[in-house]
């Protein structure tokens, strides 16, 4: 195991915030990113910082550079319109030749089986989830605020990936930059929704004030996978808050609407997949 920000042959030679253990700072083409050990194996992937805005005038170029850091191209970098909703978006090999480099409206996950492509979700506090499975058969990309997490956005990608033939006991799974339980305050309307989905919701939340709440939306999402079958060691959360470290991070509680974006991307290994010769995955050109 790596100490967090040293220790690691690509150890950054820049000032970053501390973060989890099996989480390690990487230099690229969008500057500082953040990588999880366990997945590194199984997946291209990065979790970018302020280093990339992809704000309406830099968001095509933030988009390429992106690519780039996955090996793709950018009409191979395939996103989705996210709408705080559970809707998953399969990309296939099939699916990504009929609409390349295009958005599908409301989803807020996507899973791929294409090595050919790489997936990616935006946000600036809400919590992105980057997964792969042990087997190298899919990866999946997950944009989940309060809404997605209370509506079981997580729960919707393990339903997904199980129709794929893959279980949740073989995935990794990456908890992102986002905003954490020391400051994301919230009213009783959202604990409210909450605890209209799951009992289990009242663990999330602990007493900050009258009729306010702080909400722990790593932990709400980690119970969720682990309840969907992820086994706990393979839940790895990085735990950097963005609305603590707007030195690296974007939040949109603190800076408002007008601030960037954070990606969370990753790419199937197509040349692992080609050895294990899986079915209707072919090897990227
Ligand atoms: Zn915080």
């Amino acid at each position: 195991m790596t100490t967090p920000g040293s220790g690691s042959p690509e150890r950054a030679p820049w000032a970053t915030p501390r973060v989890a253990a099996g989480f390690t700072w990487i230099a690229s083409e969008v500057g500082r990113t953040l990588q999880a050990s366990d997945l590194a194996p199984l997946a291209s992937h990065a979790f970018t910082t302020r280093d990339v805005s992809f704000r309406n005038d830099r968001a095509e170029d933030d988009s390429r550079r992106l690519a780039a850091t996955l090996g793709v191209s950018t009409d191979q970098l395939i996103g989705v319109t996210q709408v705080h909703g559970r809707t998953v978006r399969l990309v296939t090999t099939a699916a990504a030749a009929a609409a390349p480099g295009e958005a599908v409206a409301g989803a807020d996950a996507i899973v791929s089986t294409d090595p050919r492509c790489a997936i990616v979700v935006h946000a600036a506090d809400c919590v992105p989830i980057l997964l792969a499975d042990r087997q190298r058969r899919l990866v999946a990309a997950v944009h989940a605020g309060w809404r997605g997490t209370c509506a079981g956005v997580t729960t919707a990608v393990l339903e997904a990936i199980r129709e794929l033939g893959v279980s949740p006991a073989d995935v990794v799974v990456a908890i992102g930059p986002s905003i954490g339980p020391c400051c994301y305050q919230v009213d009783s309307r959202v604990r409210t929704a909450f605890l209209g989905m799951t009992p289990d919701a009242v663990a999330w939340f602990t007493e900050d004030g009258l009729e306010r709440w702080k909400l722990d939306l790593w932990q709400a999402n980690a119970d969720q996978l682990e309840a969907g079958g992820v086994p706990a060691s393979a839940i790895h959360v990085c735990r950097l808050c963005t609305a603590d470290h707007l030195e690296t991070c974007f939040s949109y509680r603190r800076e408002g609407a007008g601030t960037g974006r954070l990606a969370a991307a990753i790419r199937l290994d197509g040349s692992q997949t080609q050895e294990r010769g899986a079915a209707g995955v072919e090897r990227a050109t």
